[in-house]
């Protein structure tokens, strides 16, 4: 008696997890190819948001002061940059992507000797990093586009961010804005 209760069971069980894998293979197949156009449409966006290239291709075109600040990392001397001093009114781009990374109305004068900015244009198109280099640790600013060094953000900065991006002049292009 008990046996034919068990495979009585048995057989049930046995249906209802052949129509419940039917469905939940259908289902499956509905969301791995959900996933998968979803996955390769992120792919995609990030592929052509990054730019990737070699130190050989970064050295063509940048000039040496440009390259050895944005893929070595370099640092120019404080009140030697062409920004440092500037005050006309536009947008800082990256130098190697053209990103527009700051905008003139953000940019103080800190008395760094380096062009100092209390905001980002977009906060995603900074990289923020610590550097723990010259025996400090410090935040790295790197270009989120094209992964450049930029430069250093510190907590001194005015209100109302109380933020000082501190950025080498030769990482960057300015753009004047147009009356
Ligand atoms: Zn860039």
């Amino acid at each position: 008696m008990i046996k034919i209760i068990l495979s009585a069971v048995i057989m049930l069980a046995g249906i209802l997890v052949w129509n419940f894998s039917d469905h939940a293979n259908t289902s499956i197949n509905n969301t791995a190819k959900f996933m998968l156009s979803d996955s390769t449409k992120k792919q995609g966006t990030q592929m052509s948001d990054k730019i990737i290239k070699t130190d050989e291709e970064w050295e063509k075109e940048l000039s040496p002061e440009e390259y050895r600040i944005l893929r070595e990392k370099g640092t120019e001397r404080a009140f030697t940059g062409k920004y440092w001093d500037h005050h006309e009114i536009g947008t800082y781009i990256c130098a190697a992507c053209s990103t527009e990374l700051f905008e003139s109305d953000t940019k103080f004068d800190s008395g760094c000797g380096w062009p100092s900015y209390f905001e980002a244009i977009d906060s995603s198109r900074i990289i923020y990093k610590t550097d723990k280099s010259f025996g400090m640790t410090r935040t790295e600013v790197m270009c989120a586009k094209c992964g450049g060094h930029l430069g250093h953000i510190f907590d001194d900065g005015p209100p109302p961010t109380g933020k000082r991006y501190c950025i080498n002049s030769g990482a960057m292009k300015f753009i004047k804005k147009d009356k």
